[in-house]
C-alpha cells in the first residue's frame, strides 16, 4: 500500500492533536523508510517482475521491517521518540505507535503473500494488488475518508481544510503514477524514488503546518 497508509496519519492526528501531522505522516511509512534503507544496504531483498499487476514488487526477504514483531519494535521506537520530543502524553505516544503498526495491517490487505508474523512462515497477504482497480480504489477511499474525518473531528479552519484537500489531491496523483505509470528501470531506482517520496512528503507536510500556524 502507498497513499492509503496516510489514512492512519490523519486519524492519528485527530486522536492526538498535539502531535504534528508530519510526525504521523512519517510514522505511517516508518516501516517502508526502514525497508528502503535496508534494501539499499543489502539487509533485506526484493526483485522486480514487470509482468505483475499494480506494481512489479516481489518482496523476497523483509523480516526486519514487514514482520508483525519487527513492526511492533518500530512502533515502540516511534513512541519513545514522541515522548523524548515532548509531543505530549502517553496517549500521544500510543497513538503514534498505532499509526506505525497500522502499516502492517494495511499492507496485509494489498500485498501478495509476503508479510510475516515473525519473519518466516506463514506468509500472509490478501493480494488485492492482483486487482489493480480495487487496490487503487481502496487506497484513495481510505485516504480521502480519513482526511475527511480529520477535518470534521478536529474542526479545522478553512485554510487548513484547503491544504488537506490539496495534499490529498497530490497523493492521489502520486498513487496513479505509481500504479499506472512506467516501471522504474531498476530495483535501486525504485527504492530511491520511494524513499525520496516519503521524505519529501514529510517535509512538505511540516512546511505546510508551519505556514498554517503563522
Ligand atoms: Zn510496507
Amino acid at each position: 500500500m502507498f497513499v492509503g497508509h496516510y489514512s492512519a496519519s490523519f486519524l492519528g492526528k485527530a486522536a492526538a492533536p498535539r502531535v504534528p501531522l508530519w510526525v504521523c505522516i512519517l510514522a505511517a511509512q516508518l516501516v517502508d523508510v526502514a525497508w528502503a534503507i535496508f534494501i539499499l544496504t543489502g539487509v533485506e531483498r526484493f526483485h522486480l517482475d514487470p509482468s505483475l499487476p499494480s506494481n512489479p514488487l516481489v518482496l523476497d526477504h523483509m523480516p526486519y521491517t514487514h514482520s508483525l514483531v519487527a513492526t511492533l519494535g518500530w512502533a515502540a521506537l516511534a513512541a519513545a521518540a514522541v515522548v523524548a520530543a515532548g509531543y505530549g502524553s502517553a496517549r500521544a505516544a500510543l497513538v503514534v505507535a498505532l499509526v506505525v503498526v497500522s502499516h502492517w495491517g494495511l499492507d496485509v490487505l494489498v500485498h501478495r503473500p509476503d508479510m510475516t508474523i515473525t519473519g518466516g512462515e506463514p506468509k500472509l497477504g490478501l493480494g488485492l494488488w492482483n486487482q489493480p482497480t480495487l487496490a487503487f480504489a481502496l487506497e484513495v477511499l481510505f485516504l480521502a475518508g480519513a482526511a475527511g474525518i480529520y477535518t470534521v473531528a478536529a474542526r479545522v479552519d478553512e485554510r487548513t481544510r484547503r491544504a488537506v484537500v490539496r495534499g490529498v489531491a497530490v497523493l492521489i496523483v502520486l498513487q496513479t503514477f505509481t500504479m499506472y505509470g512506467p516501471i522504474p528501470p531498476s530495483p535501486t531506482a525504485l527504492v530511491l524514488s520511494v524513499l525520496t517520496s516519503f521524505l519529501v512528503l514529510t517535509w512538505l507536510t511540516a512546511r505546510a503546518e508551519r505556514q498554517l500556524t503563522q
